[in-house]
């Protein structure tokens, strides 16, 4: 597979999972290119992300392995469905975590609020356990 970064010269969409959105023409974007063959044929194909999209995929996916790996866990295989649901829940926490950090820095904090934020932070842990285990970050 080749990857490099390129500016975008026609709309393109993002094929990270939990983003999907488009890139507008020139902004930056990773094109990743590899070639698919199925009956004697062979065609190049190629997938497009925003950078910031690329690198949190990425990042996401060795996580997910150092996590396993460091617990001496038999190592989990997801189906591509189930990763995707995981980055998914991964996503929504990065954002509720966000959403506490704003609240938070706040001069007059809305604790109630921060207290069903937490509440969502846990709910979210237990949404993400079937999908390969609560990351190691979490706790
Ligand atoms: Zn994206």
């Amino acid at each position: 597979m080749n990857v490099w970064i390129t500016r975008v010269k026609r709309r393109a969409k993002c094929k990270y999972e939990a983003c999907e959105k488009s890139i507008l023409v020139d902004e930056y974007m990773v094109v990743c290119s590899y070639f698919m063959s199925a009956k004697s044929k062979r065609w190049l194909m190629k997938m497009y992300f925003h950078p910031q999209c690329w690198i949190t995929r990425a990042v996401e996916e060795l996580k997910t392995r150092v996590t396993v790996e460091t617990r001496g866990r038999k190592r989990a295989v997801l189906s591509d469905k189930k990763r995707s649901t995981r980055v998914k829940i991964l996503m929504r926490h990065a954002s509720v975590n966000q959403r506490i950090g704003m609240e938070m820095s706040k001069d007059s904090v809305n604790t109630e609020k921060v207290g069903r934020l937490v509440d969502k932070l846990s709910d979210l842990a237990v949404e993400i356990k079937p999908y390969g285990g609560v990351p190691k970050s979490w706790n």
